[in-house]
């Protein structure tokens, strides 16, 4: 049976190199079906996502794993979320009319990628780089290099159905065959986007590797998932302030607020607005008012 949601890592013997393959499926069509992206930014985010599930395989910590492409030209923001769990989920900002582009065109002036990890206890580390690289995979090849002194190769591939990768990345105190890593490139770039997206991680590394000795880990489900909550809606009222969430519900009878990942919808009428706010400050603004 076809492997479905699958992340394979490996580990060479004999070479100082570790991988990762991924094909999401359903988690993929949990943030297809979840919005109407255009063709453009549903390639950034497929991309995104796969990418953001093979680099959270090493994360050491519970946790998050989140990246971010910030730009001023019609692709605003697209945000790529992993957690140690294995879960997954993405959306984007983006202007109506945003046609095909190049990614550093989409962005615009100022493109910048952002990547943090945020520790479920503890403080968030964030690193910020300008944009460079033509694809999502040089850019995260240049940033590995650049903050974590990381030789590392990307292939990336998504359609509307499934999203997936390759990983391969040289550990700087690994033992073994210094050698090995030209090698180990060399044959992963013989492998077809197609076969990325149609052989299983098991077929691909035969297809690749079957020469070297290759020790790989039991596979992992990749799903979808989203953090959002009542509560976690209400504590973003909270900044708001009293004031300004009273005049909204005053005026348009209650607040409501859609989850940008998943569209969850919250609705926080009078009531609700005076329990976030501990006091009847819907009567208090009434009254300010008149
Ligand atoms: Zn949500």
């Amino acid at each position: 049976m076809k492997q479905t949601d699958t992340l394979l890592r490996f580990l060479f013997d004999g070479v100082p190199v570790r991988g990762a393959l991924v094909h999401l499926d359903d988690a993929w069509q949990q943030v297809v079906t979840r919005h109407n992206y255009p063709a453009v930014v549903r390639a950034v985010l497929g991309q995104m996502v796969a990418a953001s599930s093979l680099l959270a395989a090493n994360l050491k910590f519970d946790g998050t794993l989140i990246m971010q492409l910030h730009g001023k030209g019609a692709l605003r923001l697209a945000v790529a979320e992993c957690t140690s769990d294995r879960t997954v989920r993405a959306t984007a900002r983006f202007a109506a009319d945003i046609g095909h582009a190049p990614l550093a065109e989409l962005l615009g002036e100022g493109g910048t990628f952002v990547m943090t990890l945020e520790p479920r206890d503890g403080e968030p580390w964030q690193g910020i780089v300008a944009l460079e690289g033509d694809s999502i995979a040089q850019m995260l090849e240049n940033y590995m290099l650049r903050s974590e002194q990381l030789d590392t190769r990307l292939m990336l591939s998504c359609d509307d159905q499934a999203a997936a990768g390759l990983l391969l990345q040289r550990l700087p105190d690994g033992h073994g065959d210094a050698e090995g890593w030209p090698h180990v490139l060399a044959l992963a770039e013989t492998l077809q986007q197609e076969e990325l997206m149609t052989l299983d991680a098991d077929e691909i590394l035969y297809r690749l590797y079957h020469q070297d000795e290759v020790r790989v880990f039991d596979p992992q489900t990749v799903s979808f998932a989203c953090n959002c909550s009542e509560h976690r809606v209400g504590e973003m009222l909270k900044l708001l302030g009293g004031q300004e969430a009273a005049e909204v519900v005053l005026e348009q009878g209650s607040i409501e607020i859609g989850c940008e990942y998943c569209g969850q919808r919250y609705v926080f009428d009078e009531d609700d607005v005076n329990r976030l706010f501990d006091c009847d400050v819907i009567s208090a603004v009434r009254e300010s008012l008149h």
